[in-house]
């Protein structure tokens, strides 16, 4: 156990824009040297809570503590608590009109009141530290992306931070620049500095994080180290999200349903994930599944899943309040030869046909 005065502490924290809750009673704690990874579907509250954090989104409801003091509470001077928490975003946010050095030294000079020398000094260190030395005197307009996100961070770092908050630092990146990105905050991981970081880089966030916090609609869902998110996540809609299970789903209650969307559906499903199964092949397993052999059953799901960790591709068809397989002796002895796995199980609400493709 950490016993230490955490350096960041959520408490019941809710966020609403009009009616749209955002973040529904989120609490947490942050200790010194620790390296969160948020990780999540887009919408799930990840900017939102980082911008919380620094108060760029002050809650609805419910309590931060940096350092054991309430930055929530009326009044606080938020510029004391900025100081100790750095912001990378996705954008850079540079400022164009000053050199690079200028970007790392402005804030320094201006808020921390360091003298010019002294800032200079710190700055020129910085930029060695992240690979820029030589771009000091550079305009922004004359950096890649990611020297630009590169200098950023530097900028982050000349306030001394406590914790630096990442959001997506890499997403507005040419693939080709998401590595030298990556690579000085894997750095920084090393050198003890507390981080958050909001990312859709998996193997990146695996290893550099003691810990992920996995979001799903305005909560933390799951709450892990890094093994037990990746290997051994305990909700499915964590499991779903880290082994990127992809699904197209048809509920078909009566024979009124547009049928003629069915095809169209999978073609563009298979399409989008590359799925290597014949797109053909799946369809005809629909259509046999739904006007052959369980014509009868109504309603009726139909689940196409494509996992992308593993390549695997599976037809579930589900059938509710059913306790045994719809399936006759001649039905499996036609479907066994044609997909890898043939699985017939009940389920909580029915009775589930599986095949793996
Ligand atoms: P994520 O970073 O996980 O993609 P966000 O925190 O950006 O999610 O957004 C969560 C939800 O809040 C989204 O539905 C988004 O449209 C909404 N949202 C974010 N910022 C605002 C805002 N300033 N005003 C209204 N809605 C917002
Ligand atoms: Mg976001």
């Amino acid at each position: 156990m950490n016993n230490q005065q955490p350096i960041i502490s959520v408490s019941h924290v809710t966020k609403r824009f009009g009616k749209l809750e955002v973040l529904r009673d989120i609490s947490f704690e942050v200790h010194q040297g620790e390296v969160i990874s948020l990780i999540g579907s887009s919408g799930t509250g990840k900017s939102t809570l980082l911008r919380a954090i620094n108060m760029l989104e002050p809650p609805t409801s419910g309590e931060i503590y940096i350092d054991g003091e309430r930055i929530t509470a009326k009044g606080y001077p938020l510029h004391k608590m900025r100081q100790k928490i750095g912001m990378v975003f996705q954008s850079f946010n540079l400022f164009d009109h000053m050199t690079v050095l200028e970007n790392i030294t402005d804030a320094p000079i201006q808020l921390l009141r360091l003298p010019e020398v002294q800032a200079k000094e710190e700055a020129l260190a910085l930029l060695k530290k992240v690979g820029l030395a030589q771009k000091a005197d550079a305009y922004p307009s004359e950096l890649s992306g990611g020297q630009k996100q590169r200098v950023a961070i530097a900028r982050a770092l000349a306030m001394h931070p406590e914790v630096i908050l990442f959001d997506e630092p890499t997403s507005a990146l040419d693939p080709t620049m998401v590595g030298e990105v990556l690579s000085v905050i894997r750095q920084l991981a090393k050198s003890g500095l507390t981080m958050l970081i909001v990312t859709h880089e998996m193997r990146f966030a695996r290893d550099v994080s003691t810990r992920i916090f996995f979001m799903n609609e305005g909560v933390i869902y799951e709450d892990g180290t890094p093994e037990q998110i990746f290997d051994h996540p305990v909700h499915s809609a964590t499991k779903a999200f880290v082994q990127r299970i992809q699904k197209l789903v048809y509920e078909i209650d009566s024979d009124d349903f547009d049928f003629l969307q069915i095809p169209t559906g999978i073609r563009q499903f298979c399409l989008k994930y590359n799925i290597r199964t014949e797109e053909e092949t799946i369809y005809a397993l629909v259509r046999e599944m739904l006007f052959e052999r369980m014509q009868a059953y109504r309603p009726i799901t139909i689940r196409l899943t494509h996992t992308e960790l593993t390549g695997v591709t599976a037809l579930d068809v589900m059938v509710e309040h059913l306790t045994l397989s719809p399936l006759a002796d001649a039905d499996r002895k036609a479907l066994r030869p044609r997909v890898k796995e043939l699985i017939e199980e009940p389920t909580t609400r029915g009775f589930r046909i599986k095949l793996i493709l």
